[in-house]
């Protein structure tokens, strides 16, 4: 361990943790030092070029800049000698010669003017630059004007280091020396994926959030007059965020040091948050207009009042209540269904599924993770006894290899995919699967492109490598699975060489990377829903936790499972038991004892036979079987597969009730619409990727009549004849910690107090265990289950008719269905219409370009959007983002499930694209 270093501030004996700066012990001292190209901020590293840090250090001829300086044992360092104040006095000076007048800051709270006004240093004796101040406003998001940059470099750690995006850079020399974007770009036409993180590192104003500059003048626009601290709503990363707002409305927002983001944030959290504010937004309940046909689904959003009628909130909850009551008392519970959202909040979603299982009397409740990792939860419980992750994202920083398989991170989980980059520039090796070229191809060291759907073939002959090198760890296999000899004996014949035709991976290329993974000191799998979307989803994961089991990369520091889940809360609203066959922490339904626990704790009968999943819901609607639903902040008339199926279920039910904050595609069908909340609007809990239940607050008022959605889910029980007395979430939560012992230990205080707590936590005053089961395994016998995968081929393949694959997912800039980020003005200026992604030789051997129309069909539907011309697609394959309602990906998808899992395969199915100027020449 490294010796302490004792040395003397300021006349006082003090000591130094190992790596601490002279700044670093001064500032955890209470010493302010000033300091503008140095940001304390995790991921920084300090540069030393603004010399606005400087101290005297005894005996030496020139002063230190406290910034970058480590002290030594014995060293006397004087942070308030008159030539330190002094030095740093006139490197203020210069740089505000060279800035805007004072009165003209573009940010006159910036870092730069508060430490001048501490130095008190108003004006210069100097001369200013004489060049022109530089603005450039082509980004829709961040406004750029460099004459009050003073090139102290932090918006170029920012993007290349921290972020690691590299497209800001300095050019030029001397005089003319300035940051650029890529080769001196305007910054809307660079490179940049606007994650904001150079604004948020910026001391002066010369990088603003465009929100607060007048964008006519370049001149300050606004200040925000309150902040709150939230999470973000958007992925499962679950970035800790503060709203800065004016006037009620969110103006800004800026990066907490949470522990899964540490300040970072990505554009969505950043600059998607003005759906909120969106004149789209339901402020009032509204009841179908009789007569309106459920069919007729063109509703302008401005105006719904054409189908729909204003009501009370009395009015409204009434109809919903008693229809919904209704159908329960003429056909049974179970001739009803709900979906609730993994976008709510963990008290949302428990109430949600206690009132469907109590007030309905069915098990029929979903979500959708149904639609991402149900797959991933099926095998994770099967083989290691838990649905969750089994190390935190963070976990890559110690690990000597990451897979990334199945997922895009950059795109889907940006933040994460930062820590990934960050590993790889320490020395990790990074692996790379999917049939896709992705921004992390750049950063691996093997890039595996294996061919669509063929993901049971690669996996297997990576098992087959462990298993007949015998790379796998003998001695951990023997304490800690089971069923080793089965998998022994299954991969045998999954030899690299045989199903290297399979997967299209050589089988050099699979035996490198068998080994490179099985041999590391610390190996991690991280995967996503190109892993999970598949009717193989479940095999995928089985053949994943295979590889982890087998060579004990599981339950250390640097190894481990981690599926990265999608939404901000499906951790959470999984965990509260929004799933059919499970209460809330995955206790069977099925199991009486567990059912009398949660009888006597509701107090209610409950029903024992598993629910229908979310397909099978819809199928059940049109067998008839079921006729009333109530959905809550879910859009399946965007996100379920083959959706004009779905559609015409919704259009069949006798009632349906819809909360949500927008008329979303689903809520068109709806008999009753329920406006409600947004989450910049509520008080609640989310549990993220990382098994960290983190605290949201309530921002801003509800917009109109708008309502909490918890209150709305109560206000209904109590309509359906429940007794709910909950007064806030905190009731809610507190029933949940008796509900479900993986909350042991987390109360809602403490997460007020410490806004994030992992789970699970083995006492109050204790952090949660990020790293689990490095002592077995929570299955029935403590062993980690090894479960075979044969090859499945996907369920639909191509053919003469339909000669290409079609597999869907998001972009970076929209989410999910696109009902907030298509109504955040930045997010949809970046991203603003409906495109297909192809390689350039398919769209050439088509006769198209990028930017031209085309159809793109299935055997389920077609719809028309725009080319994109894109070399990391390969060829036969079409990449729809699923975001775009105008031409909405899931009306081409596969409903076939994953057996296991219920997952659909939205991954692959057969397609065919056809120039939109030859079918308007066929269809004349
Ligand atoms: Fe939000 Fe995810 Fe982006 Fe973080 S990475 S800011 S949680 S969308």
């Amino acid at each position: 361990m490294t010796e302490a270093i004792r040395f003397f501030l300021d006349g006082e004996e003090v000591e130094a943790r190992p790596g601490e700066t002279i700044w670093q012990v001064a500032n955890r001292r209470g010493t302010e030092i000033p300091h503008l190209c140095y940001s304390p901020a995790p991921g920084y590293r300090p540069d030393g070029n603004c010399r606005a840090c400087m101290v005297e250090v005894e005996g030496e001829r020139v002063l230190a800049a406290s910034c970058i300086r480590k002290p030594q044992n014995g060293m006397k360092v004087n942070t308030a000698s008159e030539s330190a104040k002094s030095a740093r006095k006139l490197v203020f000076e210069l740089l505000v010669g060279d800035q805007p007048d004072r009165k003209e800051a573009h940010d006159p709270d910036a870092k730069f003017w508060q430490w001048a006004d501490k130095l008190d240093v108003t004006d210069s004796r100097f001369p200013g630059a004489d060049a022109a101040p530089e603005k450039d406003f082509s980004h829709p998001a961040m406004a750029v004007q460099l004459d009050a940059c003073i090139q102290c470099n932090l918006c170029v750690r920012a993007c290349r280091e921290v972020q690691v995006n590299d497209v800001i850079g300095m050019a030029m020399r001397g005089h003319a020396e300035k940051i650029v974007f890529d080769f001196d770009d305007p910054m809307g036409s660079s490179t940049c994926v606007a994650c904001g993180e150079c604004v948020q590192a910026c001391p002066t104003g010369a990088l603003m959030p465009a929100t607060q500059v007048d964008l006519h003048t370049g001149v300050f626009a606004a200040a925000p007059d309150r902040k709150v601290d939230s999470v973000c709503p958007y992925c499962g990363v679950g970035c800790q965020l503060t709203y800065n707002i004016k006037d009620d409305k969110i103006l800004s927002v800026t990066g907490r040091d949470g522990p899964s983001n540490q300040n970072r944030l990505c554009v969505k959290g950043r600059f998607g948050f003005d759906y909120v504010h969106h004149e789209d937004r339901l402020t009032v309940p509204l009841i179908r207009r009789e007569g309106v046909s459920k069919h007729d689904v063109d509703i302008d959003p401005e105006n719904p009042l054409t189908h729909f009628r204003r009501a009370s909130w009395e009015e409204a909850l009434e109809v919903a209540a008693k229809g919904l009551a209704r159908i329960r008392d003429e056909r049974g519970g179970d001739a009803l269904a709900g979906f609730g959202s993994a976008k709510g909040s963990n008290e949302e979603a428990y109430l949600f599924q206690k009132l469907v299982r109590t007030g309905f009397g069915t098990n029929n409740v979903d979500h959708c993770t149904r639609l991402c990792h149900a797959s991933s939860v099926t095998a994770l419980i099967e083989g290691i006894g838990s649905g969750a992750v089994t190390a935190p994202f963070m976990a890559a920083q110690d690990a000597e290899v990451i897979v990334v398989i199945g997922a895009n991170p950059t795109e889907n989980h940006p933040v994460a995919a930062t820590f990934f980059k960050n590993a790889v520039e320490r020395g990790a090796k990074l692996v790379v699967m999917d049939p896709r070229g992705q921004a992390l191809k750049r950063f691996s060291t093997h890039m595996l492109q294996f061919k669509p759907g063929r993901d049971v073939a690669m996996l297997n002959a990576l098992l087959n490598v462990i298993v007949t090198e015998n790379l796998y760890d003998q001695q951990y296999v023997q304490a800690n699975t089971q069923d080793f000899e089965e998998l022994k004996e299954h991969v045998k014949d999954y030899t690299p060489e045989r199903m290297e035709e399979i997967c299209g991976i050589s089988a050099d290329e699979l035996r490198t990377v068998a080994r490179l993974y099985a041999r590391s000191e610390a190996s991690i799998i991280f995967w996503g829903m190109g892993v999970s979307q598949h009717t193989h989803g479940t095999d995928n994961v089985r053949c994943l936790i295979s590889m982890a089991l087998t060579t004990g990369q599981i339950g250390r520091p640097g190894t481990g499972l981690h599926p990265l889940r999608g939404q901000n809360n499906v951790q959470g609203a999984s965990d509260a038991g929004l799933i059919p066959m499970v209460f809330p922490d995955y206790q069977s339904v099925e199991t009486p004892k567990i059912r009398e626990f949660y009888e006597d704790l509701w107090g209610s009968k409950l029903p024992g036979k598993r629910g229908l999943t979310v397909v099978e819901i819809m199928d059940a609607i049109h067998d008839g079987k079921i006729s009333g639903m109530y959905i809550m902040g879910e859009n399946p008339a965007m996100s379920d597969p083959d959706v004009g199926h779905a559609r015409e279920a919704l259009a069949k039910l006798d009632h349906l009730v819809v909360q949500d904050i927008f008329l979303t595609e689903t809520a068109k069908y709806a008999d009753v619409v329920l406006p409600a909340s947004a989450w910049p609007e509520k008080d609640g809990t989310a549990t993220n990727t990382n098994r960290q239940v983190q605290m949201g607050r309530k921002a801003l008022p509800l917009p109109g009549e708008a309502r909490q959605d918890w209150e709305i889910v109560a206000q209904l029980a109590n309509r359906l004849g429940l007794n709910w007395t909950y007064t806030h979430p905190r009731d809610v939560f507190a029933e949940m910690t008796k509900a479900m012992p993986s909350l042991a230990n987390i109360t809602w205080e403490r997460l007020e107090r410490e806004h994030s707590v992992t789970y699970p936590c083995d006492a109050p005053d204790q952090p949660g265990h990020e790293i689990v089961f490095g002592n077995g395994f929570p299955t029935e016998t403590g062993r980690g289950r090894l479960v075979p995968a044969a090859i499945i081929p996907p369920a639909e393949e191509p053919d003469a008719e339909y000669p290409m694959v079609l597999t869907t997912g998001r972009q970076l800039e929209h989410w999910h269905t696109g009902a907030m980020t298509r109504r955040a003005q930045v997010l949809d200026d970046l991203e603003p219409e409906a495109v297909a992604y192809m390689a350039p030789a398919d769209l050439r051997r088509l006769g198209l370009n990028g930017g031209d129309r085309m159809r793109v069909a299935t055997r389920r539907g077609h719809v028309e959007l725009v080319a994109r011309a894109d070399y990391a697609v390969p060829t036969g394959l079409i990449f729809m983002p699923f975001c775009y309602a105008e031409a909405a990906a899931n009306v081409l998808t596969n409903p076939q499930l994953d057996p296991f899992g219920k997952i659909p395969e939205f991954k692959y199915c057969a397609a065919r694209v056809e120039p939109l100027r030859e079918a308007a020449q066929a269809a004349e």
